[in-house]
């Protein structure tokens, strides 16, 4: 059989060219990205504006949309999805909802291969890159589900995105172009890697860029994220204020705070002196545990200490405390065998 196109993903003028080239008029394009993008299809049969004789003949198009597998909603009404995609794997997502807006926190691979050491993610290893379409669909799924527009798209789910930016960056275009949803309102978290950075900088989005940090010096970091072997806090600096200067966006950096390990008046005082004069946005995440390994949150009042530590040395800093943690949805929960557990 020949490959199935997939037709989620493709602009307005993509879609118009594939439908007159399946005999239709051109003013059928419109109709089927709207059908797509804004009344969220998920199949053929639900296009009834497609005569029906036409839609039954096509078996070489897939819309691109994966069923929902299995769904939780946590007490803070964050709800996370089991998408289970063509080839059968399983992926999450999470859409999370506050009084003005709809987040969604995307994956952008299936687990991921970085293993850092308190992430459920990297715990279980690495399945695939995500197509662009399966990285959109988890947008339009929640916001089928919530009945409301997403405002926001984080890629804080599973998978590290700048190992898969050939899929991410047309992903992040067509969140922005055909969904609508802002460049500004959208964010891709790294861990950092060497190259890739500037890779994403040179294509000069407006995008929120964050960097999982989590460590003032580089033995700790060395200690938490594998990878930071091969590439200094120094470099990895400089590489996030070469992104600055290109984007004009600053960047924010993301700090899980471990009990004793990282969130003592030291590192606080040490982080603050690599961030002097960085346009910049911290945001403390204190730690949600999982089960793998004995690392502990911090107390309320070790949180606060580093907080304004760091709002003493005039640096913007926020805590992110993580939404559902009852529905093992949270940062760093989203694991690829979740599926199991649930069903
Ligand atoms: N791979 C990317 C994006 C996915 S992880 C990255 O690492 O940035 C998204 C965020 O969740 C990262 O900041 C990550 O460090 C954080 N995270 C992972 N495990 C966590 C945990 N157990 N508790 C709190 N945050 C965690
Ligand atoms: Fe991968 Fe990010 Fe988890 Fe590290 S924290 S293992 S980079 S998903």
């Amino acid at each position: 059989m020949a490959t199935q196109e997939v037709l989620l993903g493709k602009s307005l003028p993509e879609l118009t060219s594939w439908i007159t080239q399946q005999g239709q008029p051109s003013y059928r394009g419109k109709q089927l990205y709207q059908w797509l993008y804004e009344k969220g299809a998920t199949s053929w049969a639900d296009m009834t504006v497609f005569p029906q004789k036409w839609r039954e003949l096509q078996e070489n198009a897939v819309i691109g949309r994966s069923a929902i597998h299995h769904y939780s909603i946590a007490p803070d009404q964050t709800r996370k999805y089991l998408l289970k995609l063509a080839d059968d794997v399983i992926v999450e997502a999470v859409g999370i909802p506050t009084s003005k807006r709809l987040t969604v926190c995307v994956s952008s691979q299936i687990g991921c291969i970085m293993g850092c050491d308190f992430c459920a993610t990297g715990k279980g290893g690495f399945t695939r890159n995500l197509k662009a379409h399966e990285i959109i669909d988890q947008i339009l799924t929640v916001q089928n589900d919530f009945g409301e527009r997403v405002t926001n798209v984080v890629f804080m789910g599973m998978g590290e995105p700048l190992l898969n930016l050939p899929e991410v960056i047309p992903a992040i275009k067509s969140i922005n172009e055909d969904i609508g949803i802002g460049q500004r309102s959208l964010t891709i978290s790294t861990v950092g890697l060497p190259q890739k950075i500037r890779e994403l900088a040179h294509h000069k989005l407006q995008i929120t860029f964050a960097v999982s940090l989590h460590a003032s010096n580089q033995e700790t970091r060395e200690k938490l994220i594998p990878s930071a072997n091969h590439y200094s806090l120094q470099q990895l600096l400089a590489d996030c204020r070469e992104n600055v200067k290109i984007t004009g966006r600053r960047v924010t950096f993301e700090y899980i705070l471990l009990a004793g390990v990282n969130d003592l008046p030291q590192h606080a005082q040490e982080l603050a002196q690599h961030l002097r004069g960085f346009q910049t946005h911290v945001n403390l995440i204190p730690y949600n545990p999982i089960s793998e390994v004995d690392y502990k949150r911090p107390s309320k009042e070790r949180v606060n200490q580093f907080l304004n530590l760091l709002k003493q040395e005039n640096i913007a800093v926020s805590v992110r405390y993580s939404r559902g943690l009852e529905a093992d949805a949270a940062c760093g929960q989203l694991r690829a065998n979740t599926v199991l557990k649930n069903q």
